[in-house]
């Protein structure tokens, strides 16, 4: 099969991870129109919460992106994101994050080790990468999971938020920051449970009184943000998609 696609690729072009046609043309993952519908996406400004960024609304082309990212192993997929977002310099984001007090700390939400080792990456470290290389910052590994985690597309809000709550614990450097921002990163906001139980472990870690005059400021950003009731329906949607998975 590998060969067979290797020549319809060599005549036709290889496949476009939008929209799954073939196209001469790709950049290297996305035909012209699945770049135009991509960059339209990305103008729509998303703050889901007062301290929540996400970089896309969920829109069929967004979805399948995020889905070669987690599980069709184009780790690549995160950078090309970040780089097409609002997170740019003059995006909505982009121009959000500039303003944050310095320096910036990339917190990725941790993925469980039997997902990692199945994955080979988080993707929320590659987001996070991306994100500290197009805004300036770095990537700091501070959160553990606990316990295990089923899926929690499949959850209720309850059920999400007492499956995550205490499902972190912080490791911080030996030299705890006073100032500047922690960004915790994630792949997709929905309900914010999971960024919430991370937000709460680093502040316990980092201490009382905290954010304020003496902590650094604590935000999210998400690649994309997805509607709680539309959550469960973009779940089913990706398990039957019948393209090339
Ligand atoms: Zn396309």
């Amino acid at each position: 099969m590998d060969f067979i696609r290797s020549v319809e690729n060599f005549v036709f072009g290889a496949e476009c991870l939008g929209c799954g046609r073939a196209s001469e043309s790709l950049d290297p993952w996305l035909c012209p129109d699945c770049v135009s519908e991509l960059e339209r996406a990305s103008k729509v400004s998303l703050f889901p919460g007062p301290d929540v960024y996400s970089l896309y609304p969920m829109r069929p082309i967004t979805r399948r992106l995020v889905h070669a990212l987690k599980y069709k192993s184009v780790p690549g997929m995160a950078t090309y994101l970040v780089q097409h977002s609002s997170a740019r310099k003059n995006g909505a984001v982009g121009s959000e994050l500039s303003l944050l007090p310095k320096p910036l700390y990339f917190v990725p939400v941790p993925l469980h080790r039997a997902r990692f080792r199945e994955r080979g990456y988080n993707q929320a470290e590659k987001i996070a990468a991306a994100l500290a290389v197009c805004v300036g910052g770095r990537v700091c590994k501070w959160l553990r999971r606990k316990t295990f985690v089923v899926s929690q597309t499949k959850l209720s809000k309850e059920a999400r938020e007492r499956n995550v709550a205490d499902a972190f614990e912080c490791a911080l450097p030996k030299e705890v920051p006073v100032r500047g921002t922690v960004i915790v990163v994630d792949d997709v906001f929905t309900t914010g449970a999971t960024t919430g139980a991370c937000l709460a472990a680093l502040e316990n870690a980092i201490g009382r009184g905290f954010p304020g005059v003496n902590g650094p400021v604590l935000k999210v950003c998400s690649l994309l943000y997805d509607e709680p009731a539309s959550a469960v329906a973009d779940y089913a949607a990706d398990c039957q998609m019948d393209w090339d998975l």
